[in-house]
């Protein structure tokens, strides 16, 4: 199972406070072939948080602006850029291309999405998430590590979620999360144990910055696989 992780085409779902983060973190430690994927036109109101994006940017592609910005600081990354959302006619031919998936989205149905494509496929992912001035984090590895579904049984509400994008506060805790994942993405592109594989970091801005990492169990009745193989807290595996 390690070494199937042991491979380096990762797929970035979202460009925003998240993804932007993670891509530059990405590019600053070596990854080497990126696929990201976008719907959105970068606004006015990206510039002052996702800082890869100028005001010549507005009002093109997200993708376009991060692959020409990747590809003038990092001419040694391969990047593909595809301005759709994803979605459930084509969310299982971009899994199936990458060895892992990073999800940097704000959409609840987006996240779920990602988990049922990535569980199905048995490839390794990891899930990011800001609600208010907590951000969390969180990998799973298919049938070994508990899944969203089994953290979350539905979706955040997308209510709260909205309010959040229109706070403005969600920046620094965004940037923190996109580079703790990035970090994973790196961690299993060189075969090591991402660090948060049935662990959740919850990283709380409002106050003084704590962050905390739970161990997190399998949920029965799931259904994602992993409840039958039980929780390693610690690396047991092969020794
Ligand atoms: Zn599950």
């Amino acid at each position: 199972m390690r070494e199937d992780v042991a491979t380096d085409r990762i797929l970035i779902v979202g460009v925003g406070g998240l993804g932007v983060p993670a891509l530059w973190s990405l590019a600053r430690a070596g990854a080497r072939r990126l696929t990201i994927v976008d719907p959105d036109p970068v606004e006015v109101s990206n510039l002052a948080r996702q800082v890869i994006y100028r005001d010549r940017d507005i009002g093109k592609s997200k993708v376009d602006a991060a692959s020409r910005w990747l590809g003038e600081r990092f001419p040694g990354v391969k990047v593909e850029a595809h301005a759709v959302a994803l979605d459930a006619s084509n969310a299982a031919r971009f899994v199936a291309a990458h060895d892992f998936v990073i999800d940097a989205t704000d959409s609840p149905a987006a996240k779920f999405l990602i988990n049922d494509t990535c569980i199905a496929a048995r490839t390794p992912f990891v899930y990011g998430g800001v609600v208010r001035m907590t951000g969390q984090a969180m990998t799973v590895i298919p049938t070994e590590t508990a899944c969203i579904r089994c953290v979350f049984e539905t979706p955040p509400d997308e209510e709260e979620i909205q309010s959040c994008r229109e706070a403005g506060i969600v920046g620094p805790v965004a940037g923190a999360i996109g580079e703790m994942q990035a970090g994973e993405a790196m961690r299993a592109s060189r075969a090591q144990k991402p660090l948060l594989s049935g662990k959740i970091l919850t990283y709380d801005a409002s106050g003084t910055g704590r962050v905390r990492i739970t161990g997190v169990s399998p949920r029965p009745g799931c259904g994602c696989g992993a409840s039958k193989l039980g929780h390693h807290e610690s690396d047991s595996q092969g020794k």
